[in-house]
């Protein structure tokens, strides 16, 4: 397993993958640490969870360096990701025993409750493009529950992978309760199909999760995923149009454009379509990239020069059908996987651009003529994930969010945010299942019904 940098497409650190023998050790190890983690008491928990959020915040400075290296988002973002990973364990070691306390029913016995017990150990398949943020917002909730966890991380992160692990150990958690396995997604399904395993969870691309849920559905193990999406703004004609173009570009290059939750999609009504694009077009053109480490700059380059590649072949068959280029659309020269901010409009089905997700800076814009039109192409689309509205009119706003977007977050007048106190997840494509909130803590848990005659 490899660690390159993208900025400077240099190896940073060769990993060797765990064999059979080592990932059957590991998952004995961590199914013998569930057995006593599940009978620690939520004090304990919490006292070793709000530990790692201060190792977190303690080390945020090198830990943001290795995200830095191995992916290559900006520095300041990478150090944002550490302290939100802090939050997430502060919130969970805070809330968790309430989220998770027998709730009485009324019926006409002695006593009729719910109670929720631990699974046992979890498989968590995790990409790259928050490595620590998308592990956390796991293992936050799973071992407050009791759960003991196993990560798989993308390839190109090994060295976020093992960090993680040593973090979970230098906080005092007991030994095994949380492990990685240096493995490749083609050896995950006989992790799953481990009788020691569980349920399994996986946030990556659609392709990855489909595989994941047919694997785990056909030993009838729980899964919940977190995939892809293409997420729609409707700009409608009573908006804030440059602050709804402010924002709509804050969210497009936010981690370079590699976020699920990224807005992707612009359908802008007629009447202030020009003034959206220009302002848009403007702030895209304007945001540059560089040397992840550089305060000035916006975006670093993309994770990998392949997907790079990738995503500029999907803009260039785009284009080749008839959508036009508003700004980028270029491969730059140099060994960085740099891609630039780039604008495209006259997009149309049958193009990538259309149906498929852009992992990267690139934004499409789309003009239409009612509020009708635009849900219509907001919703043609097999993904789910999150959207947004911008108009001054509030419960418009709210209307649209609630019955007329299909997906599992719509923020009114900002872009779509993971929060720690906020369900999060998808439907359609975009996956099944939330995460965070009290909703994420009880995904692995058996809900038990205990009737006392
Ligand atoms: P990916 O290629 O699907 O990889 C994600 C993880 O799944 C990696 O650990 C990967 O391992 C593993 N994997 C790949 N194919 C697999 C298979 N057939 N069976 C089991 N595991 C498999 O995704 P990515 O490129 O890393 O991440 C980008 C995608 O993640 C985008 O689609 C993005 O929208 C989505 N995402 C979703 C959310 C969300 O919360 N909804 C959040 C972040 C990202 P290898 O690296 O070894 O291949």
């Amino acid at each position: 397993m490899k660690s390159v940098n993208p900025y400077t497409n240099k190896l940073n650190k060769e990993y060797t993958n765990h064999q059979k023998n080592e990932i059957n050790n590991i998952l004995n190890e961590v199914d013998l640490a569930f057995h006593d983690w599940k009978k620690t008491p939520f004090e304990t928990r919490k006292q070793l969870m709000h530990q790692l959020g201060n190792q977190l915040e303690l080390q945020k400075e090198e830990l943001a360096d290795l995200i830095v290296s191995e992916m290559g988002k900006i520095k300041k973002e990478a150090i944002g990701e550490i302290q939100k990973c802090a939050w997430v364990c502060k919130y969970y070691a805070d809330n968790a025993e309430q989220f998770l306390q027998n709730e009485i029913i009324q019926t006409e016995n002695f006593e009729s409750y719910v109670s929720f017990q631990p699974l046992g150990t979890v498989l968590t398949v995790m990409p790259w493009n928050f490595p620590f943020w998308q592990v956390f917002r796991f293992l936050a909730p799973a071992l407050m529950a009791g759960n003991t966890g196993v990560l798989k991380h993308a390839s190109n992160v090994p060295g976020c992978a093992m960090v993680i692990e040593k973090l979970v150990k230098k906080a005092g958690f007991p030994k095994n309760v949380f492990r990685t396995l240096l493995i490749s997604g083609s050896e995950v399904k006989q992790v799953i199909e481990n009788p020691l395993v569980k349920a399994v969870t996986l946030t990556g691309s659609t392709p990855a999760g489909k595989s994941v849920a047919s694997v785990a559905g056909s030993v009838l193990k729980k899964s919940v995923l977190e995939l892809g999406g293409s997420d729609p703004y409707l700009i409608l004609e009573d908006a804030d149009i440059k602050e709804a173009a402010k924002l709509c570009v804050s969210s497009r290059l936010l981690n370079a454009g590699q976020s699920c939750i990224g807005a992707k999609r612009f359908i802008v009504m007629e009447k202030v379509y020009e003034a959206f694009k220009d302002e848009f077009v403007r702030l895209m053109e304007s945001s540059k990239y560089g040397n992840p480490n550089d305060e000035e700059i916006a975006i670093g380059p993309l994770a990998r020069i392949d997907l790079r590649d990738e995503l500029h072949q999907q803009v260039m068959s785009s284009v080749g059908k008839g959508a036009k280029v508003l700004c980028g659309a270029y491969i730059p020269d140099g060994e960085s996987a740099f891609y630039p901010p780039t604008v495209l409009e006259n997009v149309q089905p049958g193009m990538a651009a259309y149906h498929e997700e852009l992992f990267g800076p690139v934004a499409s814009l789309f003009k239409v003529k009612s509020v009708e039109e635009g849900i219509k192409i907001a919703n043609d689309t097999v993904f789910g994930l999150g959207a947004g509205v911008f108009t001054k009119d509030k419960e418009k706003g709210r209307h649209l969010a609630e019955k007329g977007l299909d997906a599992g977050c719509v923020f009114v007048n900002d872009f779509v945010k993971s929060d720690p106190r906020l369900p999060f997840g998808g439907v359609k494509e975009s996956g099944y299942g939330r995460e965070l909130s009290l909703w994420g803590i009880r995904e692995f848990v058996n809900i038990k019904t205990v009737v006392i005659k």
